[in-house]
């Protein structure tokens, strides 16, 4: 199956997981499954998101894009994680409130079993849909087919616990299991995604880089002729890019061949921190003392 395939087949399931609650939402009155099929109406769209991200990721460089859409990735992770957290908090809220107000609790009972039968569903399609996502990561590097698998892996979890808990209720006539469960299982999610919030964020905002680079200096001064770096930058686009600009004054005026000799060495330690593209502007008197870091513009 093409990546292609495998996502519409994950866009048809989710399509499924929405009629089923809604006829049955509509059947036995409840607002449970109606706003579930809400939120999984929401999940179409954030693996459509996915889905064009991976696309436009791959896309090349043009006149107009010179770096291709290479932050794609970075911005739906950051808007699916973003929207993960939010559903999570509010299944975390319910759960919480459903345990302070019996009440609603005791309204459940009533659709006990058609509930199960949507939840049993609602399984299968989220944890295919889990599945398939996880084997489409390439590498734990692909953070926005990881946000869209952590997404369904917790709706799978919120499924089984909602099994579990009408099973509880049915067999053993204990009412809080699921919403135990429910907590449980939405913390855990919560936690798996502030990750993914936090690098994309910072590498949508280029701050908190994962590599020093005064640690990057430190290297580059040893070698012989070079007298230091200024006004220094870096990058991470995706987390598979890297990019680093920066001065670097000589201790003399070398020539242009022994200059990219120079240059030469530097991409290699750069290529040792992962930096896979860089641009070196090298200067003899130009800015003598300027700071490694340039302070306003
Ligand atoms: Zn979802
Ligand atoms: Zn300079």
């Amino acid at each position: 199956m093409s990546k292609t395939t495998k996502f519409l087949f994950i866009v048809l399931l989710n399509i499924l997981i929405v009629v089923v609650e809604i006829i049955f939402g509509l059947i036995s009155n409840s607002v449970a499954l109606i706003t579930d099929a809400l939120h999984n109406f929401g999940d179409i769209i954030s693996i459509i998101i996915s889905f064009l991200a991976s696309l436009f990721a791959t896309r090349g460089a043009t006149s107009k894009n010179s770096f291709g859409y290479i932050r794609a990735e970075m911005m739906a992770t950051f808007v699916n994680s973003t929207l993960l957290i939010i559903t999570m908090s509010f299944v975390l809220y319910e759960s919480l409130s459903m345990i302070f107000f019996s009440d609603q609790i005791n309204n459940e009972i009533v659709d006990g079993k058609t509930i199960m039968f949507v939840a049993v569903i609602a399984l299968i399609a989220n944890g295919l849909s889990a599945y398939i996502l996880q084997n489409l990561q390439e590498n734990k590097k692909d953070l926005n087919i990881r946000s869209a698998y952590l997404h369904f892996l917790g709706d799978s979890l919120l499924s089984l616990a909602v099994i579990i808990g009408g099973f509880m209720i049915y067999f053993f006539n204990i009412y809080i299991i699921d919403k135990l469960l429910g907590i449980l299982f939405s913390v855990y999610i919560i936690f798996a995604t502030l990750p993914l919030v936090i690098i994309s964020f910072r590498s949508l905002m280029d701050i908190h880089h994962s590599i020093d680079i005064e640690e990057i200096e430190h290297e580059i001064i040893k070698i012989n002729n070079v007298h230091g770096l200024h006004h220094a930058h870096l990058i991470e686009p995706s987390p598979r890019h890297s990019f680093f600009y920066t001065h670097l004054t000589l201790e003399k005026n070398l020539s242009i061949l022994e200059t990219e000799k120079i240059i030469t060495e530097i991409e290699l330690i750069l290529k040792k921190f992962g930096i896979n593209h860089s641009v070196i502007q090298p200067e003899v008197k130009k800015e003598l003392n300027e700071p490694l870091f340039r302070e306003n513009y």
